[in-house]
């Protein structure tokens, strides 16, 4: 069966790259079944987030992120990589792709076997924890082992400061080191490639807007219209594993 011709022009300028970024959102997960926070219907329009003033605030606040990660504890143990993280891990092993800037908290493309100094994670991570002052690491089951026996927000053990999951908060400051890496491979990409990401979470979506600037090739493969689709060099709504699978030779 012929290309089609849209994933044919793809795979096309990521032979003709010399050095690509992979730029992923919500949309590359869902296809595992880790459930999009912002989409209309997705978990924040049923509850609103918990804002990072409240969380350092109130005990309360604490306890119910807490309850709510705990919650998706099951959700998030059962999800997998799927054909879009192979795919991108694919790129990254055949050194087309030098790194893989991510919106997702969720830890897959880390599962995908691509090396953790490859991955820039923008919102952070929630498959483990920190302690907010000295940055020491925990592991959630023991959080959760520890929350069910007592029922209070977890505190760090060596300096008594607030532990939180490793993600990035709404009213939370973006992490230095991983903007900064996140512009120095921007600015060094030959062709950028977003996979599900709907591009409207700043400053997150800058990165393809300067790509662009600096003369970089923008692919945009996302079910549905981005606000960059007007300047991206090749646009595919569609889903992301069929796609990127299809294009990369990945099943
Ligand atoms: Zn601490």
């Amino acid at each position: 069966m012929p290309l089609d011709p849209g994933i044919a022009k793809l795979a096309e300028l990521i032979d003709r790259s010399g050095r690509a970024v992979v730029f992923t959102g919500a949309g590359i997960s869902t296809e595992s079944g880790i459930p999009d926070f912002r989409s209309p219907g997705g978990i924040w329009t049923r509850m609103s987030p918990i804002d990072f003033a409240d969380f350092l605030a109130s005990e309360e606040a604490r306890r119910e992120a807490w309850r709510r990660r705990f919650a998706l504890g099951e959700t998030l143990c059962a999800a997998a990589p799927n054909r879009g993280h192979r795919a991108v891990a694919e790129l990254v092993r055949r050194g087309k792709a030098a790194a893989v800037i991510t919106q997702n908290i969720d830890g897959l493309h880390q599962a995908s076997g691509i090396a953790a100094e490859r991955i820039v994670e923008l919102h952070g991570n929630t498959t483990y924890a920190a302690c907010l002052d000295c940055a020491a690491r925990y592991e959630i089951d023991r959080l959760r082992e520890a929350f069910e026996r007592d029922g209070t927000a977890p505190r760090c053990a060596g300096c008594g400061g607030f532990v939180k999951t490793a993600t990035i908060s709404f009213g939370q400051a973006m992490p230095v080191e991983a903007m900064r890496r996140a512009e120095i491979e921007t600015l060094a990409a030959d062709l950028f490639i977003v996979a599900g990401s709907s591009l409207v979470v700043y400053p997150a979506a800058g990165f393809p807007e300067l790509a662009k600037r600096n003369g970089a090739t923008l692919v945009i493969v996302n079910r549905e219209p981005t606000g960059l689709d007007t300047v991206a060099d090749l646009v595919l709504n569609r889903a992301i594993g069929e796609t990127l699978g299809t294009a990369v030779g990945v099943d």
